[in-house]
């Protein structure tokens, strides 16, 4: 059986199939999955044919590219590139499609690790961006000018879990001769396909959810054209942001199981938000899977899903909020999210701490606002263990 045909099979199948096609050739093993090559350099018997395309690892590397054949397969996309990590792949991207005198037109609630790459690392470079509130599509419109390259957006944002209407900015995008650039993290491919919305360029930070057990840091790149397949691809082996093979290892295990841990992030994070909505110390939750959501129609219109990351904010001060955190027994107080088990934090003080208070407050970013990516547990333990946490609150 060969898994390449991307849409014969559905999510799962793909998932659990695409790119470990197994190996009954004369003297091969039949290995169930693809074995963890750990060789750097690969042996040839001709001075000029590498075997079956392998020379050095950081060119290729048969643990990496069943990976990348897989996380293509579950994107539908023609190409796919694993690197060292979500940043390590921004990176790539940055470096193989702009140079300098080069203009990006981003959201303004992008991750904070990707505004530092654009501001301090590419800003030296004279490749500058303006930030803008993606979700209203005309204001994006305004700031292009007639150097820029690429539209960069993240949809759902993070922590404010804004929805930018991504076949829209496309439309933009490509009126404008621009790329549109999707960071898909925090829906996985389960729940949303940008690429099938217009978007041409796809990224992950595949340590979230695709690899989903906290344990393997990686970045993908999922796209359809040639021209720019080529450019990111020579320039990654260029640069050397590759994933190693145990990591990529680590990752073909944790994907398999993307469609039932989606599944049950949602039902849980769903309830968990549903809880807090009725909670009297609780002002506000914001997650894009309540109808109370400003923008829950489109967000139901362009995903088959919200995921599990959601934000709410705490009544009171930002004690409060820190002994809330702190009395949690089975939430873990942490940074990151899309993990089997249940992250939660203050994004005021740890992940948006870099970005001045009033900044913050202005999108709404408030001292008792908090994060959780809602794990897999058991619902009962997790809604227990908030009541419990708020219930020691004065
Ligand atoms: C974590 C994250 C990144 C960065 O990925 P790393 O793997 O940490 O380099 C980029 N975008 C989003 C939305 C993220 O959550």
């Amino acid at each position: 059986m060969t898994i390449e045909t991307k849409k014969r099979y559905g999510f799962s199948t793909r998932a659990i199939r695409s790119g470990e096609e197994i190996d009954f050739r004369e003297g091969a093993t039949g290995d169930v999955i693809v074995p963890i090559h750990l060789a750097t350099t690969f042996a040839r018997e001709k001075v000029n044919i590498p075997t079956a395309g392998y020379e050095y690892t950081r060119l290729l590397n048969p643990t990496r590219k069943a990976l990348e054949t897989k996380l293509a397969a579950l994107e539908n996309a023609k190409y796919g590139l694993t690197f060292s990590s979500g940043l390590a792949a921004e990176t790539t991207i940055l470096l193989s499609l702009l140079k300098s005198g080069d203009h990006i037109v981003a959201f303004d609630d992008l991750y904070g690790g990707t505004k530092r790459l654009f501001n301090q690392i590419f800003g030296e470079y004279n490749i500058s961006v303006t930030y803008v509130d993606a979700t209203d599509v005309s204001r994006l419109e305004e700031v292009i000018q007639t150097h820029t390259k690429l539209i960069w957006i993240e949809s759902p944002s993070n922590p404010l879990l804004k929805i930018c209407d991504i076949r829209a900015i496309a439309t933009v995008a490509h009126e404008n001769n621009l790329l549109l650039v999707v960071d898909n993290t925090f829906l996985s491919p389960y729940f949303q396909k940008p690429l099938d919305l217009g978007a041409d360029i796809v990224i992950h930070s595949s340590t979230k959810y695709i690899g989903g057990h906290s344990d393997v840091l990686g970045g993908a790149v999922l796209l359809n054209d040639d021209a720019n397949y080529e450019r990111i691809q020579s320039l990654q082996i260029a640069v050397g942001a590759v994933l190693s093979p145990f990591d990529s290892y680590l990752t073909l295990r944790g994907v398999k199981t993307l469609a039932l841990r989606m599944e049950q992030h949602q039902k849980n994070a769903l309830e968990v938000a549903n809880y807090l909505s009725k909670h009297p110390k609780v002002s506000k939750v914001i997650y894009p899977g309540l109808d109370n959501h400003p923008q829950h129609k489109l967000a139901n219109e362009q995903s088959s899903g919200h995921g599990g990351v959601f934000s709410f904010e705490l009544k009171g001060t930002v004690a409060d909020a820190e002994n809330f955190l702190e009395n949690l027994k089975l939430f873990v107080l942490a940074e990151s999210l899309g993990g089997v088990e249940s992250l939660i934090e203050l994004p005021a003080v740890m992940t948006h701490a870099s970005v001045e208070k009033e900044d913050r407050e202005k999108v709404g970013i408030t001292d008792t606002l908090i994060r959780v990516s809602v794990g897999i547990e058991d619902i009962k333990d997790l809604i227990q263990d908030i009541e419990q946490a708020l219930g020691s609150l004065k």
